[in-house]
């Protein structure tokens, strides 16, 4: 078990474990979506920020076909084969890793004639907290990869590979914001993701500026997307679509809304009206960001945490109460963020109040006997790299 990894401890981690110095060692962040929330398997729009806490990957290639792994946040390490490769092999948190050079070959990387790797996992990303520790993992495997077999793909490939792996190898059903956040991250930046024009564009935030921090609340109340809501979700957005007349939400709207009501049935109406009012909140939010400042943006936050409590209902009610006492104790704006269910919330706050703000929130979740949150800074960070 690794405390404060970094690239070096990581590569000790690898030397300690396999008996020699890795090839290299590369790292991917996690994210914090800033707006936009179920918005990119719809084809719309995504504003998430790669932050400081990354997942590291040393690795080093071996002279036979065995894929190994070994991840500090785990106790067992992982084997697969390069001639045995299928989502059906994958067992648990391994897929995130296999799963990527599945991907790969699924999208045309030839295997044959390649030896395989030994890993070294290393990460600061909490699992399972909404800040993309899986795409994290998958991120750092595949530039890993990326290099160490001279592959010569894209970021943009990259993505789809990585996206891949999570859908077809986890089986979770997600979209590509968090790998495109992760490959695409820059320092001080958000990513302006458009799925359907697939572009990601760098826009300053400016939060340092303007004496503001973002503040993460892990609500601690653990999420599995490849289970559960978040299909169920996913079904009603295509159900909508697919009632509506269009291939996707993103063709609404919304001046389509008062059709959409009366065509859809209310639960679907709002699953629809949520993912049609976020994609507006994001351009938006991009806008006045970039014309305004980051100060301009709280009301929008607001209204988008409001949107996924109300109609979208991925809400839980630690978020809820995290949200509510950060803005009642001053912060600029806050939402819940991530895919829902738990997870962890948002808020931007005056950095000189952050101490404040996390007292009340810890005060008002004893309060309610909630699990005490674990509650950080983020930092608009560097995306995926290579370290050492
Ligand atoms: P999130 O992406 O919000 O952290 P997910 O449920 O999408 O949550 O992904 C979390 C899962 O990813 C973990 O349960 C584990 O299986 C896998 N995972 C992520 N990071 C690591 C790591 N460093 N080592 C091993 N498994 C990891
Ligand atoms: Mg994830």
């Amino acid at each position: 078990m690794i405390d404060i990894p970094s690239p070096e401890s990581t590569a000790q981690a690898f030397e300690d474990r396999y008996g020699r110095r890795p090839d290299g060692v590369w790292s991917a962040p996690g994210r914090v979506n800033l707006i936009g929330e179920h918005t990119d398997y719809n084809d719309g729009l995504v504003f998430p920020f790669a932050i400081e806490r990354r997942t590291w990957a040393a690795m080093g290639r071996r002279e036979d076909r065995t894929l190994t792994v070994h991840s500090g946040a785990m106790p067992e390490p992982a084997q697969a084969s390069l001639d045995e490769l299928g989502p059906e092999r994958f067992d648990g948190w391994s897929a995130y890793v296999f799963g990527v050079v599945w991907a790969m070959e699924q999208r045309g990387v030839d295997l044959s004639g390649r030896t395989g790797f030994d890993i070294m996992l290393a990460s600061d990303v909490p699992l399972g907290a909404g800040l993309s520790s899986s795409a994290a993992i998958e991120c750092a495997v595949a530039i890993a990869l990326n290099d160490e077999w001279e592959l010569g793909l894209t970021r943009r490939e990259l993505i789809y590979i990585c996206q891949l792996a999570e859908n077809g190898a986890v089986g979770a059903p997600t979209g590509n914001m968090d790998q495109t956040a992760s490959l695409m991250g820059e320092a001080g930046h958000g990513v302006l993701i458009d799925v359907r024009a697939e572009t990601a564009d760098p826009v300053a935030l400016h939060f340092a500026d303007e004496g503001l921090e973002l503040l993460v609340i892990d609500t601690r109340v653990h999420h599995e997307h490849a289970t559960g809501g978040y299909g169920a979700r996913r079904k009603s957005c295509e159900d909508g679509a697919a009632a509506m007349g269009v291939a996707s939400l993103r063709d609404l709207t919304e001046e389509d809304l008062p059709r959409a009501v009366e065509v859809l049935d209310d639960e679907t109406f709002r699953r629809v009206k949520h993912v049609v009012t976020e994609n507006a909140r994001v351009a938006r939010t991009a806008e006045v960001v970039a014309n305004e400042g980051p100060r301009a943006i709280g009301d929008l936050l607001v209204a988008s945490h409001a949107s996924m409590r109300d109609d979208f209902e991925i809400s839980v009610p630690e978020l809820d109460l995290a949200v509510e006492t950060a803005l009642a104790n001053g912060a600029v704006g806050s939402r819940m963020t991530g895919g829902g269910f738990g997870g962890a919330a948002i808020a931007l706050i005056d950095a000189d109040r952050a101490a404040e703000v996390e007292a009340a929130i810890e005060a008002a979740f004893a309060d309610a006997g909630f699990t005490a949150p674990i509650i950080f800074v983020v930092n608009p960070s560097a995306g995926a790299h290579r370290d050492l």
